[in-house]
């Protein structure tokens, strides 16, 4: 390729497609992520029904909420089937920013506040999209937690808090499933814009991760071409962009481009070898979606058994989204479905007994009327919309449904509320007057059948909450720093996102991160914890003490009590998703490796597994802990060097600190030298001082060439 040719190809060819270059095909990048969005020609960029037909399955929101990495998976390889089948060469997800806030707009297109769970998910995803040799793109890379000022705003972020957090679940998938493209973030990261942050996309990505694949821009994040090909970013979408083109090869060209347009040419080839006739079965794709959102839903409140429901029960049906569903969010990943099925419908299907129905709203006496005359009244509420490009206004359910469910709750006291909702709304105080309540989330275009498995009870609930409901907002931790001012937006909450927070400041949440109800219950014995090679192995013997088989989604929180830096009081370390059989028990074996105990040192630039002791509680939520061990762990610190500026208390917390320093104190015949060491308060006023700063208390003896003896002395 000659320079021009590689200038044209790290640039598309139009909204949709890289360019034809040096002989190379071009190729078609499409959203994602729960579906195919392929545009129709002539098509604008957002324009719902103007793409073809395809599976909308369950967006992020319900898929995280499965915790189960095998059904991620299988929606993967189903969204590979029809991107092949339709001649689609990347799909441009899966989404896994964190949920950092519950008024983020694109929260829905997220699996969880939670690194290791969207992680752990994502990476099935991936890999199950990948084995139909079909590109994923793991976006937005990087902190593009809000919608507000998105293409502009920096994202202020300590170090330790990136990596612990905000960049943990892209190393996981990058590291263990090796995604053909990453999309680089609208937003800035410390002052400087995703698309041309050379230490994201660079020293990160690539030098410490070992990413080879291509770094793809969000749709018009590119601000500057030529810095953002020096930076490391590969493919400017969309295109053309001649005038970025020509810049770059005013440059006369450089290796950054070179590896760039290698880079697309290796992407390009690979998708085209895999082009071909293919086709799917649309049946079985909905069927998936019907499965997939069943197993996403969460079983919030279930008091005196009102669910699963009789077959024979009479059933009142209110409130317009049973007939007309929420089931995705609005944007780039709105999906034209293949069929839609609606909760009315299916609740009717199923039914043994009389089932009707009063679309509420703008209806409440009809619907209260109703309720009264029935056995059971399920109450249909949710928001009006979510969307990509803006963050939500407010978590308040509409103020009429709020008004309907109280009224249907006091006409009929077995009411159950089914929320549909692409983020976390306010639950309280309206869910004390109802027995049961279902979160339904955004299901897809199948979840009108699976909410009605649900509540009919072929579908025994498993889905948990892969993000906290607070009791107010302004409980949240992100709360005062949201969404930022003049520019800015402070990630003030550091490491503890999420539950961390509600944990650290033993705080009451209406419904704590991890938690789901189910029709049967579980029991769990003692915890056993050993170290295995490369890590802990958590042992727990987990009975269905119920009548119905089911899920229970264990999970392993850790907690380090005496650390050096802050942490929260328990993170999730693992997890797994089994199915128990009424009356039996199943031995559950987990693993967590030491790497994901390290916390990220700043001082070393590297990851650290501290020395000491760790607990590990295995519970069914962050705040239903059944059991718990700990373990002494040697871990692989290392020790710092000594220098002038270590304070007094580093010096003499180091053993050979200590002996270097103690015997040139002693040497130095002055009170306050002699003093310091023995006198306990005078040693607790000076231990924060750097030793450099002692000679203007000591004199000459600590400073100068003496002060570097003892320096080299104390590190040999
Ligand atoms: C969104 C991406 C999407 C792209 C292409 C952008 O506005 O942020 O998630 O993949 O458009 O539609």
């Amino acid at each position: 390729m000659d320079l021009e040719e590689k200038a044209a190809l790290t640039s598309g060819e139009s909204f949709w497609r890289t360019k034809a270059v040096a002989g190379l095909p071009d190729v078609m990048l499409t959203d994602g992520p729960h579906g195919v969005r392929k545009q129709l020609a002539g098509a604008d960029h957002l324009g719902i029904l103007a793409s073809e037909a395809s599976t909308c399955f369950p967006p992020a929101v319900a898929l995280g909420s499965t915790w189960d990495p095998a059904l991620a998976r299988r929606v993967g390889e189903a969204l590979g089937d029809e991107s092949r089948a339709m001649d689609v060469s990347v799909l441009l997800g899966p989404g896994i920013n964190l949920k950092r806030h519950p008024l983020g707009g694109r929260n829905f297109e997220y699996l969880s506040e939670d690194p290791l769970l969207t992680g752990v998910l994502a990476v099935e995803w991936v890999r199950g999209l990948q084995s139909r040799e079909v590109g994923a793109s793991l976006k937005h890379f990087a902190i593009n937690s809000q919608e507000t000022d998105r293409m502009r705003v920096s994202a202020d972020v300590d170090e330790r808090t990136l990596r612990e957090l905000y960049l943990r679940a892209f190393q996981r998938v990058v590291q263990q499933a090796r995604p053909w493209t990453v999309m680089c973030s609208y937003n800035r990261i410390n002052g400087v814009h995703a698309s041309q942050h050379p230490w994201l996309l660079t020293e990160v990505l690539r030098d410490e991760w070992g990413y080879e694949g291509v770094v793809v821009s969000d749709w018009g994040a590119v601000v500057d071409r030529v810095a953002a090909v020096r930076a490391g970013l590969d493919l400017t979408m969309p295109g053309p962009d001649p005038a970025g083109d020509r810049a770059l090869v005013a440059t006369g060209g450089s290796p950054e481009l070179d590896a760039a347009a290698a880079r697309v040419a290796a992407l390009v080839r690979r998708a085209a070898a895999a082009r071909g006739s293919y086709s799917y079965d649309a049946d079985a794709h909905h069927a998936l979606a019907r499965e997939v959102a069943g197993r996403g839903i969460v079983l919030l409140k279930n008091d005196g058994g009102v669910l699963p429901l009789a077959p024979d029960a009479s059933i009142a049906v209110v409130g317009e989204q049973a007939r007309t569903p929420r089931y995705q969010g609005g944007g780039s990943s709105q999906i034209n479905p293949t069929r839609l099925d609606t909760a009315l419908a299916e609740i009717t299907a199923l039914a043994g007994g009389p089932v009707t129905f009063a679309p509420g709203y703008d209806d409440i006496e009809a619907a209260v009327a109703l309720a009264r005359e029935a056995s059971v009244a399920v109450v249909f509420a949710g928001t009006e919309r979510e969307t990509e490009g803006a963050d939500r206004e407010s978590w308040d359910l509409p103020a009429a449904h709020v008004e309907l469910i109280t009224r249907v709750a006091a006409a009929n006291p077995r009411t159950v509320v089914v929320l549909s909702n692409g983020a976390v709304v306010r639950t309280t105080p309206w869910d004390a007057a109802v027995p049961a309540l279902v979160e339904g989330w955004l299901l897809g275009q199948a979840g009108g059948g699976a909410i009605a498995d649900v509540l009919f009870g072929r579908v025994n609930p498993s889905g948990r909450l892969a993000e906290t409901i607070p009791l107010r907002l302004s409980d949240h931790p992100a709360f005062l720093d949201w969404p930022g001012e003049q520019g800015h937006v402070r990630y003030g909450e550091g490491v503890h996102v999420g539950y961390r927070a509600f944990d650290a400041r033993e705080q009451a949440v209406a419904y704590p991160f991890g938690f789901g109800l189910s029709y049967t219950t579980f029991s769990y014995g003692p915890a056993s914890v050993a170290v295995v090679d490369g890590g802990v192995s958590v042992r727990i013997t987990v009975t269905n003490t119920g009548s119905r088989d089911g899920r229970e989604v264990v999970q392993v929180y850790c907690g380090k009590p005496a650390s050096r830096v802050r942490r929260a009081p328990r993170e999730l370390r693992a997890f797994e998703n089994v199915f128990i059989a009424a009356g039996t028990a199943a031995e559950v074996s987990l693993f967590v490796p030491f790497e994901d105990l390290a916390y990220w040192d700043v001082d070393l630039g590297r990851w650290v597994v501290e020395p000491g002791d760790y607990s590990f509680s295995v519970g069914s939520s962050s705040r239903d802990l059944h059991a718990s061990a700990s373990l002494v762990l040697d871990g692989d610190d290392e020790r710092r060097p000594l220098t002038p500026e270590s304070t007094l208390g580093e010096w003499f917390a180091d053993p050979q600190g200590a002996a270097v320093l103690g015997e040139a104190f002693a040497a130095i015949a002055t009170e306050s030298g002699g003093g310091l060491v023995a006198d306990p308060e005078m040693f607790a006023l000076m231990a924060s001082l750097p030793l450099s700063r002692l000679a203007a208390f000591m004199g000459e003896r600590l400073a100068g060439d003496n002060l570097a003896k003892l320096v080299e002395a104390a590190n040999p």
